[in-house]
């Protein structure tokens, strides 16, 4: 049984996923950002660690067969399948903030952090509660200087991440708003989402 989620352009979803249940995350039109956040449903103080993911990978790239953790270095999600291989553990949520530093954007814009704090309100989680999200599709490189770029997506039309729950999740899903950079290829698109 497959149950079908389309989040919207600059919009986000939050969903839950028993533990075993597959995620899957697909980029509908290509060149489009999903941050993905992670908490334990039996306990929201147990949340997806982009710094334990990476301490434990001993990586700032992951892809098939690794494991994202928690800020308890429990493992929350397993990737099962990649058909990118091109992500980012770095970069926090854009937010309106975000917005006024890098672009000097001073009116309302759409942001991931809004989207994000939208769609958890309900289950009781607040801004403290949003961290830096496993950045789906971002291409974030690393220089060998140690400078950071983001550049346009490696992933196409129908490209996908398949994550496995490895305990019962409360799941956050958004699909970047940044239109300003090769982020999200100069425009925002729909994320495609499917539980398994
Ligand atoms: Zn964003």
């Amino acid at each position: 049984m497959v149950q079908k989620i389309t989040v919207s352009p600059r919009e986000g979803v939050a969903l839950k996923l028993k533990r075993g249940q597959l995620l899957k995350v697909i980029d509908l039109e290509g060149g489009q950002v999903a941050d993905l956040l992670a908490y334990r449903s039996s306990d929201y103080k147990e949340i997806l660690s982009t710094g334990a993911t990476i301490d434990n990978n001993g990586s700032l790239y992951i892809g098939k067969g690794d494991y994202l953790f928690s800020n308890r270095y429990n493992p929350l999600l397993l990737i099962v399948e990649d058909t990118v291989g091109a992500h980012d553990l770095l970069h926090p949520p854009c937010s309106p903030e975000m917005y006024r530093a890098q672009y000097v954007i001073e009116g309302e814009h759409a942001n991931c952090f809004t989207s994000f704090i939208s769609v958890l309100n309900k289950y009781g989680l607040e801004e403290k509660d949003v961290v830096t999200p496993f950045n789906i599709f971002m291409n974030t490189r690393i220089n060998v200087d140690g400078r950071v770029e983001v550049k346009t997506p490696l992933s196409k039309a129908g490209d996908y991440i398949v994550l496995q729950a490895e305990t019962d999740l409360l799941v956050a899903v958004t699909a970047c708003s940044v239109e300003e950079s090769a982020c999200n290829t100069y425009g925002c698109t729909a994320i495609g989402l499917e539980i398994i």
